[in-house]
């Protein structure tokens, strides 16, 4: 395989499918100087347990500097500096980017001189589950691989093994049917911090909190587990509101709450709110500043939820 192997790989699709684990199968398998006859890594012979030490000299992971952040130019610029040097171990050299759409515009040209001027032995895999956020310069110089949701039948069955049964459902919906990203909600109680997070956005609703004993909360939890739930949650609402009652929803164990969360606000203001959530993140990307962005969620759940609106 290694042979015909292109230059450039994007493993696309949604969260949770298993394309890092992929990247990091053909990474290993890629250095190891006897792979298998399925092509996997045999994990005895010298690259193996470099890699296994997590120490290989030719396998770099190029990640953001904090979860959410951007990439930045300098870490692309190490890329391409040593792609052109050859292998310190003599096999393939293998860089991963993950995820490739936190690279910014100045990080994806630094990259784009890569990609138009292939190194022999090396590969880079470009990991992205929102591949339509890469430029589309990057996109065309990739050989895409794309990960599909496996058929809901086989993921209830390999989800039965390894989760727990009475939140199985609820599993499956929050996280679209992706198997290891049911997992992953399992392990981080995804489904507890949405019960916990709508609990809050109805007492603010009805005035009961202070908004600000609710921020300091908020605060004390992990903000990627609050804002992705929040995100699941509003787009529960916007459904709801909507009145697509038999759609399908993040959190079917919910509904009733979530129902009547959603009573009396415009669905247009559910909207905006969304389109704050999303401009939100994308300025966190640069900046970050965790208190402030909380208390402008908090203000705004509250402007939406006036009485009489707006
Ligand atoms: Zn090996």
């Amino acid at each position: 395989m290694a042979g015909r192997l292109p230059h450039a790989l994007l493993l696309a699709g949604a969260g949770g499918l298993g394309k890092a684990a992929f990247a990091t199968r053909l990474s290993d398998s890629l250095v190891c100087t006897r792979p298998d006859g399925e092509g996997d890594a045999c994990g005895v012979c010298a690259p193996c347990r470099l890699t296994l030490a997590g120490s290989h000299p030719d396998q770099k992971l190029v990640v953001p500097g904090e979860p959410g952040k951007m990439i930045k130019i300098d870490a692309i610029r190490d890329l391409t500096a040593s792609s052109v040097l050859s292998a310190q171990e003599g096999g393939y050299r293998v860089f991963v980017i993950d995820p490739a759409e936190a690279m910014n515009r100045a990080s994806a040209n630094a990259l784009l001189k890569t990609l138009e001027e292939p190194v022999s032995r090396t590969v880079l895999i470009l990991v992205s589950s929102h591949p339509d956020r890469l430029a589309a310069t990057i996109r065309s110089r990739c050989q895409v691989v794309k990960f599909a949701v496996p058929p809901i039948e086989e993921v209830r069955a390999w989800l039965a093994e390894r989760a727990d049964p009475a939140s199985f459902e609820e599993l499956l919906a929050i996280s679209g049917g992706a198997p290891l990203r049911a997992l992953q909600a399992q392990e981080e109680g995804w489904i507890e911090e949405s019960r916990r997070l709508s609990g809050e956005l109805a007492t603010l609703k009805q005035r009961k909190a202070n908004p600000l004993s609710i921020v300091e909360e908020w605060e004390k939890r992990p903000l990627t587990l609050l804002s992705e739930s929040l995100k699941r949650c509003l787009s529960d609402l916007i459904k709801l509101a909507s009145g697509l009652c038999d759609t399908t929803i993040y959190h079917p164990g919910l509904r009733g709450e979530l129902q009547s969360l959603s009573e009396g606000i415009d669905l247009q203001l559910l909207y905006g709110f969304n389109d704050d959530l999303v401009r939100l993140d994308r300025e966190s990307a640069h900046n970050l500043n965790v208190q402030m962005k909380l208390e402008y969620i908090a203000n705004r759940w509250l402007q939406i939820t006036r009485p009489g609106g707006r």
